[in-house]
């Protein structure tokens, strides 16, 4: 059984490898993105949600924690499971400790030129969640999902003014889980310097890692 955080600013690659390492581990992958995207039409929380994910900001914690600890419920999560942008604050991270214990963290350590451009060519599919980039990572017809033939869209979030917001967010509030997590000793740190590095080869090294601390 392997619990594994997914650490990096906005645009790391922390969904695109987590989507791909899960099948070959055999666990969900649980973005608190989506779980929070999926309740934007919830009567009662639906718009504190599109405020904050829409501008950018970080959606207040007792919202995003509910929303984890009743996804962890389930029992696809029972044996493990790849934890995409959570905990995303400290106080996330001691939540978290109170819920369940983590393996190992991925520290996906990319710079910021990268970002900036990976984020504003990134586009997603609105039905089933898959990820591409107009850069690198195309869908074999122009705008198409390749899975489910669903005509692709830019996140809200993923446009400039909310992209340097996000940045910001990430360097005050998520950057200091790297040192937290580093205490603890469970923090493995992978590095990004080229734009087009193929999401395999990361997830490759992501996996060897996980060997190596014979986590699989
Ligand atoms: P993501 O899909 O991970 O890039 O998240 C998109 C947006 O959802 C973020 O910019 C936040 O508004 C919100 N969000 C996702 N995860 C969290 C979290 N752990 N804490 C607070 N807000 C979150």
């Amino acid at each position: 059984m392997v619990k594994v955080i997914m650490l990096g600013p906005p645009g790391a690659g922390k969904g695109t490898y987590a989507t791909r390492m899960a099948p070959k581990l055999g666990i969900p992958t649980i973005s608190t993105g989506d779980l929070l995207r999926a309740a934007r039409d919830d009567p009662e929380i639906g718009g504190i949600i599109r405020k904050y994910q829409d501008s950018g900001e970080l959606v207040p914690d007792e919202i995003v924690i509910n929303a984890l600890k009743k996804r962890l419920e389930k029992d696809d999560a029972k044996n493990g499971f790849i934890l995409d942008g959570f905990p995303r604050t400290i106080e996330q991270a001691k939540a978290l400790e109170g819920i369940t214990n983590i393996n190992v963290v991925i520290n996906l350590d990319v710079p910021e030129e990268i970002i900036i451009k990976r984020l504003s060519s990134r586009r997603i599919c609105p039905k089933c969640g898959t990820i591409y980039n107009l850069l690198y990572l195309k869908p074999k017809v122009d705008e198409i999902c390749d899975k489910c033939g669903t005509k692709l869209i830019q996140r809200d979030d993923d446009k400039p003014e909310a992209i340097k917001e996000r940045l910001k967010i990430y360097h005050e509030k998520t950057e200091p889980l790297i040192d937290f997590y580093k205490e603890k000793g469970i923090l493995m740190t992978v590095t990004t310097d080229r734009i087009d590095v193929p999401p395999e080869e990361q997830v490759d090294k992501i996996m060897s890692i996980l060997k190596e601390k014979k986590l699989i």
